[in-house]
């Protein structure tokens, strides 16, 4: 074991310590894909560009403004506003200089800029050009044409700078429209880093335990509470940080007008602040801004992660743990049993009954239904002692900023549950790429050939059904894989619904 690993393990409850394996596998935590990042993310339309001296850049920027509304999106601020006729992309540059006065808009000593104005459908072609034409110095010559451009922000910079060759300037402000901010990935990562293995070893221990005992297939969760010193806690909104980490990065090349009076009002006017968090936002603004920091309330105060804690520490209590236990009181036919006791079902449940327990109810003794479907007891005797321990924080709803690691990808009902318990964190080890909730784009459409269950990969490919960060959802869970060589793999058919 590692010293930062013995470290993390001294922190550790007796009941805790008592049920971790004595060697822990390491692995390596690996950010899941969400669903708009793996969709064609290249969404283009058409945008009006013209090109006017230096001097009067700021006149032509301010009649787009006025046409395209202060809506931020609108304003295309991903693309750089001004280019200089050297630093356009090179098709354009071949069509344009040979347009009207391109020559001499394209001589070496040229002062004139090109501008991007805004979306073809934000604005009227009469209307600009009944603008443009009050300004002197382009009146006797108006350029307008319409050129594709990404419609959204660029998640790379790799991707701004291929899109700067291939459409117009873009740049890259290190956020991610279309997932968790990168930084709130990075600071949570680091965090979980530090013992993620730890749970993984657990989860594993108690799904083969449940295999061995006859109760379900070797899958395995482990729910676990962190808390950080100084950190509000769950159930609380902490209040909204501002869009820390983000800044615009160029895209390396040709600064373009920069400090000019191209980009003084357009800048000014709120581009760098407001619409980095516009555009966190997503497409439609689903996935605000406020509940990302409602993710990233995991993180600690700056001072904290910048140095070791000697003084507060935080620390981590197991909640819950649970093993599959389908095949309990089932008889053991196909590969379903009984999907209610799915592991991930099962640990939920029992993070519910805790805080059941803490409310003090009278006791019902009515029992229900002769069978139970829901299998929501321990089984097994690691279960069993987690189940005994109160419930670190009764207050928060369920599973609201809990972590969740599994030996397997949960299915879709798993999935969603997972969801709705508001589960803070999910790491899970083995995809399940016919039948995950979980990862997006894995259908898997060679999963099932080996294993011969349905006609030799007769079944097509899983239905790509993962729920990670689906924006219909609200979805602000983070996830994670777990990626290692070193532990023993739990090999279920690919068929199976973990
Ligand atoms: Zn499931």
């Amino acid at each position: 074991m590692s010293d930062s690993m013995k470290e993390v393990v001294e922190t550790l409850d007796p009941v805790s310590r008592h049920l971790i394996p004595p060697d822990i596998a390491l692995g390596t935590l690996v950010p899941l894909k969400t669903i708009l990042e793996l969709r064609d993310n290249l969404c283009l339309g058409l945008a009006y560009v013209t090109r006017a001296p230096n001097k009067v850049t700021n006149d032509v920027v301010n009649i787009a403004r006025a046409l395209a509304g202060d809506d931020a999106a609108k304003n295309l601020p991903h693309l750089r506003r001004c280019v200089k006729p050297a630093d356009i992309p090179p098709h354009l540059k071949t069509q344009f200089m040979n347009e009207g006065n391109g020559r001499q808009v394209h001589l070496g000593k040229s002062n004139w800029l090109y501008i991007v104005l805004g979306p073809e459908n934000e604005m009227s072609y009469d209307e600009l050009v009944k603008g443009l034409s009050t300004i002197d110095d382009i009146r006797d010559d108006i350029f307008v044409r319409t050129i594709p451009v990404p419609l959204l922000a660029p998640t790379s910079q790799v991707q701004a700078n291929m899109w700067s060759q291939q459409f117009w300037q873009t740049v890259y402000r290190k956020n991610n429209p279309l997932g968790p901010h990168p930084s709130t990935i990075s600071r949570t990562e680091a965090v979980m880093s530090r013992d993620a293995s730890i749970w993984m070893n657990l989860a594993h221990q108690v799904a083969k335990k449940s295999q061995r005992a006859g109760y379900g297939e070797p899958i395995g969760a482990v729910i676990v509470k962190r808390t950080i010193p100084g950190k509000i806690d769950s159930g609380k909104q902490p209040a909204p940080k501002e869009g820390t980490g983000e800044s615009e990065v160029s895209n390396g090349e040709g600064t373009g007008p920069e400090g000019d009076n191209c980009n003084s009002q357009a800048r000014a006017a709120g581009e760098v602040k407001g619409t980095t968090r516009d555009a966190t936002g997503g497409p439609n603004g689903v996935i605000s801004d406020a509940k990302q920091s409602d993710v990233s309330s995991l993180e600690a105060p700056a001072q904290d992660s910048t140095k070791p804690d000697s003084e507060a520490q935080e620390t981590t209590e197991i909640v819950a743990i649970a093993a599959d236990a389908r095949w309990h009181q089932m008889e053991r036919t196909g590969l379903t049993g009984n999907p209610m006791a799915h592991a991930a079902l099962r640990a939920i449940s029992m993070v519910a009954q805790k805080l059941v327990r803490a409310e003090d109810r009278p006791k019902s003794t009515q029992k229900v239904m002769d069978f139970e479907a829901f299998q929501d007891k321990p089984l097994l005797s690691d279960e069993q002692l987690v189940f005994d321990g109160d419930h670190p924080c009764p207050d928060g709803y369920l599973c609201h900023e809990l972590e969740l690691y599994m030996t397997h990808e949960p299915c879709t009902m798993c999935a969603m549950a997972i969801l709705h318990s508001r589960m803070g964190r999910i790491v899970f080890r083995h995809r399940m790429p016919l039948t995950g909730g979980m990862s997006s784009e894995d259908r898997g459409y060679d999963a099932c050939a080996a294993s011969g269950t349905c006609g030799g990969g007769s079944c097509g490919g899983g239905q790509g059904l993962g729920l990670h960060w689906r924006k219909e959802l609200n979805w602000t869970l983070l996830g994670w894989e777990w990626e290692s060589d070193s532990i023993e793999k739990l090999t279920v058919d690919p068929h199976l619904h973990a």
